[in-house]
């Protein structure tokens, strides 16, 4: 049956995680990947493996549990907060959490002493991205004494997160919270805390500039291994393979249209009310792929001249007008990835996924 096709180059990945792996540890930091956005499938793990990668990270237990299961003895953190339900499964499944909050904290100390183990965490600090995290010195001068009575669990670092909701990019300043905020937590409890957590692909560019703040001895990355690429920075990173995941769909109907719709305008599917600027009479090539499969805002045609237009849930909108009357109805397209393209692709049901070694 027709499918769409992810396609995952694992030697790209293979090399993209060498390289990064290399440039973080030559600098004290350890690369830990995050398999979130490609949903934590065994091939591209054993290609970060290949490329020396030893510490992983996803936000999700399924994923975490799935890829022990395939690939034994990895080490894995678990990097989105958990829910009070979660914690048997958080301290069976991983090595150590991110965790923000005293009552999930107290719940997954208890299941550690169930299960005979010291679940090590690392605590969350929100440095202005206004996601996950303790914010500002009172809310960890309260937490801080309820995690020492937590016998269950060991504070063994502070983490802070950037970029992804609030789209702050990171700073030596805000990043510089973590070293200054371990040595408080010293001081005024005892604690001994050996690991400092940023992340994600956007604090890359701290270790590039030579600024990273000393002391920061991890860094949770994804986008930067899987697509060469920096989205809250804006930027493709120089040297590394921004293709090893393509995704190809098959045109079904080509046909020149205007490019602004016909009649009164209301909604568009998802309810926005968008703009079409007018180019004129164009060359439209319909794939047979949607929102359903991919975000398609994620895709770039790699076909010269071809440029993505939109989407509905099930059909993608490529004007191929410039692209000298080389596709054809029949004719597979194909785009390059960007992280939430791979991340739709893997979690529908209706993509077939195709490992590669080019
Ligand atoms: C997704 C995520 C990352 C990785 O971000 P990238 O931009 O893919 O490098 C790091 N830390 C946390 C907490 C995340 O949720």
């Amino acid at each position: 049956m027709y499918a769409p096709i992810l396609e995952i180059d694992t030697k790209k990945v293979t090399e993209n995680a060498g390289k990064l792996h290399a440039f973080c540890d030559q600098r004290g930091v350890e690369l830990t990947f995050v398999t979130k956005g490609f949903s934590a499938r065994p091939e591209v793990i054993r290609a970060a493996l290949a490329g020396g990668i030893t510490s992983f990270a996803d936000s999700r237990l399924k994923n975490i549990r799935a890829a022990k299961q395939a690939i034994p003895g990895l080490k894995y953190l678990l990097i989105r907060i958990p829910a009070i339900m979660e914690a048997e499964d958080v301290v069976r499944w991983a090595d150590w959490s991110l965790q923000s909050q005293i009552e999930v904290i107290k719940a997954v100390s208890e299941a550690a002493l169930r299960q005979g183990k010291i679940h090590p965490i690392i605590l969350m600090i929100d440095v202005g991205d206004l996601r996950e995290g303790v914010f500002g010195r009172a809310q960890l001068d309260e937490i801080a004494p309820q995690i020492k009575d937590c016998a269950g669990v060991e504070l063994v670092g502070l983490g802070t997160n950037v970029g992804c909701y609030g789209s702050v990019l990171p700073s030596v300043e805000n990043t510089a919270v973590l070293v200054e905020l371990r040595d408080y937590l010293h001081k005024k409890y005892g604690f001994s805390i050996s690991v400092l957590s940023a992340g994600g692909t956007c604090a890359l560019k701290l270790l590039e500039d030579g600024s990273m703040p000393a002391g920061i001895n991890q860094l949770r990355v994804g986008e930067a291994v899987l697509y060469g690429e920096d989205t809250t920075g804006n930027r493709f990173l120089e040297g590394y393979h921004q293709d090893a995941f393509r995704f190809k769909a098959q045109v079904v109907e080509l046909r020149r249209k205007p490019s602004v719709p016909i009649g009164e305008l209301g909604r568009d599917g998802k309810g926005d009310t968008p703009e079409y600027p007018d180019r004129g009479v164009r060359l439209r090539a319909i794939c047979a792929a949607g929102k359903q499969d991919v975000a398609w805002a994620a895709l770039t045609p790699m076909l010269p001249g071809a440029e993505m237009i939109g989407a509905s849930s099930d059909h993608l909108i490529v004007d191929v007008e410039d692209c000298g009357r080389q596709v054809q109805v029949g004719d597979w397209l194909t785009f390059r990835c960007g992280y939430m393209a791979v991340l739709d692709a893997t979690t529908s049901a209706y993509v077939d996924v195709q490992i590669w070694e080019d």
